[in-house]
């Protein structure tokens, strides 16, 4: 926790500590199990990832608009793909991960907690301009984001251990299969746009990907491009 001890010193992520931790109370009885998915959660200021004027509900249950017609995700939905990048306490953890829509960064940063290198990418310039000034403002320096199209992934940085889409697309991308590294996994919301989307995670395994449906959920859409 040597990252957000440092922070705190700065007296950030200090200040909303017991709205925080009720939200992460919720969080916990409505299944959320992993310990360090829960301890990460419940010290990561989200007040910061939204705008001033939304960040009276950061530590509501519910996705925020961050603007562009984008919005920050549920905690809940943060903690279970987080949950589900990272596996169980007893199973290897990906040290490098992939996640395609930075939006406000909060996902990001969960995970640079818990992985040793974040990889993201954010087609909306004002939104990659802000996530990467406040990462590097928490001074969580093990992500890297990019303004680019997620559907070509980021093929100098591969192979992956895990991918994360953060939007929602109809199909996976071919390009993120072939980033993934053997043994990896891609935890991605799957449907159309304004309709529920099956949260989806899919094994790389050598004999081929095995899919497997998580929850319902909603997602703003995977879309193709750069802006
Ligand atoms: N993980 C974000 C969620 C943001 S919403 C968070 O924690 O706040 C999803 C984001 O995906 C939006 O910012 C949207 O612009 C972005 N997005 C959608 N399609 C994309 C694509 N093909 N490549 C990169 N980013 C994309």
């Amino acid at each position: 926790m040597s990252k957000l001890g440092r922070n705190d010193l700065l007296g950030i992520g200090f200040t909303s500590q017991r709205r925080r931790d009720q939200l992460l109370d919720r969080l916990q009885a409505e299944g959320v199990r992993h310990p360090e998915v829960l301890r990460v959660m419940r010290n990561m200021p989200r007040h910061l990832f939204v705008d001033e004027a939304m960040a009276n509900r950061a530590y509501e249950d519910c996705a925020l608009p961050i603007g562009f017609g984008q919005t920050i995700s549920q905690p809940f939905i943060v903690a279970r793909m987080t949950e589900a990048i990272i596996g169980g306490v007893n199973e290897v953890r990906p040290k490098k991960v992939l996640e395609i829509g930075t939006g406000s960064g909060y996902q990001a940063a969960i995970l640079s907690m818990l992985v040793e290198q974040v990889y993201s990418i954010e087609r909306i310039e004002p939104l990659y301009q802000r996530s990467s000034a406040l990462l590097k403002k928490l001074q969580l320096d093990n992500v890297e984001i990019l303004h680019g199209d997620g559907t070509l992934g980021w093929p100098d940085k591969a192979p992956y251990d895990a991918i994360i889409v953060t939007a929602a697309p109809e199909d996976v991308p071919d390009a993120l299969y072939e980033q993934l590294a053997e043994g990896g996994r891609i935890i991605v919301p799957l449907g159309k746009a304004g309709s529920v989307q099956r949260l989806t995670i899919i094994r790389k395994t050598e004999d081929g990907l095995e899919p497997q449906e998580l929850e319902l959920v909603s997602f703003v859409p995977f879309l193709s491009g750069r802006n």
